[in-house]
């Protein structure tokens, strides 16, 4: 299974689900076949709890695990059924590390959360990619890891050390990131300073970005980008625009005409698939 993992900075609520779920659509579009997990880094065991007010309505899976809004994205954008072990929770995995050393499992080890917790965090997220989500019955090619709120939180610390840890665990070919950020426009100016600060954080914590997602109320200058790119330390190919569109259901092919499916094609040497001719 080859894993991408889809974190963001400056804000949340800019669009990294959206941009999770429209990755996985392309992917699809190609032949391969693709599974998605959503981390909530909040201490409740799932969304169940939560007033929709907090945090949108609960999007129950077949299975009927209450969870993050997130998940129904995925479903509906690549034609598959989840369960609800690919909602991960800080609550959850610490649930599930603590029952552990309730039954004995960490005998006479002082449980911490690097490594116990990260391990844990690993473990679940190779394990879950592995389930088939659709009717072939057949192990997922890809698996698209979203991770909520914003990297350099305390709330996703753990969930950071743990990718950091797991692009060593599963390789480098074999592990992307995708780092969503938002270019605010003041005073008629596109600002790149959020994004640049939000990169240096980010490679400070041990994971580099693939690929920049930059989320942008207009259209991003070609200026802007160049910019990203110098002060991101990426090359230019790796800075994507993503401007407000009037359906989400744009998005796929506003990363399309950006070349992201071939980058990701080369980058995780996925090059045994052909890419069908409405996608070329
Ligand atoms: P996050 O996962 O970062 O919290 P979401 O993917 O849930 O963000 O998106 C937040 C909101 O922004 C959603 O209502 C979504 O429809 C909207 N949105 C995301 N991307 C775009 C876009 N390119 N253009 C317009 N609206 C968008």
């Amino acid at each position: 299974v080859k894993y991408i993992l889809v974190c963001g900075g400056v804000i949340s609520g800019i669009g990294k689900g959206v941009i999770a779920s429209s990755t996985g659509l392309m992917l699809k579009a190609t032949g391969l076949k693709v599974t998605a997990i959503k981390i909530d880094p909040y201490m409740n065991i799932d969304a169940g709890t939560m007033a929709p007010t907090e945090h949108g309505e609960v999007y129950v899976l077949n299975d009927g695990g209450e969870t993050d809004l997130d998940l129904g994205n995925y479903e509906r954008y690549l034609d598959i059924s989840l369960n609800r072990d690919n909602n991960v929770t800080t609550g959850k995995v610490y649930q599930h590390v603590i029952d552990r050393e309730r039954r004995g499992d960490y005998l006479g080890k002082t449980v911490q959360i690097i490594p116990h917790l990260t391990n844990a965090i690993q473990d679940w997220i190779e394990r879950v990619s592995k389930i088939p989500v659709d009717e072939t019955g057949e192990e997922p090619d890809v698996c698209i890891v979203e991770l909520g709120g914003t990297v350099g939180d305390i709330e996703s610390m753990p969930f950071v050390e743990a990718m950091r840890q797991f692009q060593f665990r599963v390789g480098h070919e074999n592990f992307a990131l995708i780092y969503v950020s938002l270019i605010p426009v003041v005073g008629g100016e596109q600002k790149t300073k959020p994004t640049q600060a939000g990169v240096r954080d980010l490679r400070g914590l041990g994971l580099l970005p693939d690929l920049i997602a930059c989320r942008c109320t207009d259209t991003l200058l070609t200026a802007t980008m160049e910019k990203v790119s110098m002060f991101c330390h990426v090359s230019p190919k790796q800075v994507l625009g993503v401007h407000n569109v009037s359906s989400t259901y744009h998005v796929p092919l506003l990363l399309q005409d950006q070349g992201m499916l071939e980058y990701l094609q080369k980058r995780l040497n996925l090059s045994q698939i052909s890419i069908k001719p409405e996608f070329k």
